[in-house]
């Protein structure tokens, strides 16, 4: 089992989560609801479930603010960058966000949720341009 290292944008908070080999845990999650179209700012979040004793903050973990925005729904960030973090949602597990990630996960997108919530914009990504970088 090796730990992958995750953070913020400031690097204020720092967390670590124990990752055995792939295919063990789910893939990303990619949720299109209104809600986290929102709170992204984006098509939504992308979200990573860590089984809780496999998630460890390592710094900052003072360091964040959460808004209780639904009875259902509430965002964790950070209090000096801003950055969606890991919101510690029920006693199982971890919705971490995988944006935060720093290392390599070894596995995919698996599952898109709230398809019904997508935008009119979001859509396959087949036949779209690509750049590597910042298009000139
Ligand atoms: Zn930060
Ligand atoms: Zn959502």
């Amino acid at each position: 089992m090796s730990r992958r290292k995750g953070s913020c944008l400031c690097g204020a908070l720092r967390y670590e989560i124990e990752w055995e080999l792939e295919g063990e845990l789910d893939g990303v999650w990619l949720c299109h609801c209104s809600n986290c179209r929102k709170a992204s700012g984006g098509t939504g979040n992308a979200i990573v479930i860590v089984p809780r004793e496999r998630f460890f903050w390592v710094s900052g973990e003072d360091h964040r603010v959460t808004y209780e925005l639904r009875p259902t729904y509430s965002i964790t960030r950070c209090k000096t960058c801003g950055t969606p973090l890991p919101a510690e949602e029920d006693e199982t597990n971890v919705y971490l966000t995988a944006g935060t990630l720093d290392d390599p996960i070894g596995v995919g997108i698996k599952t898109h949720i709230f398809c019904g919530s997508r935008a009119d914009w979001d859509h396959d990504m087949d036949g779209v341009r690509r750049f590597d970088e910042r298009s000139s």
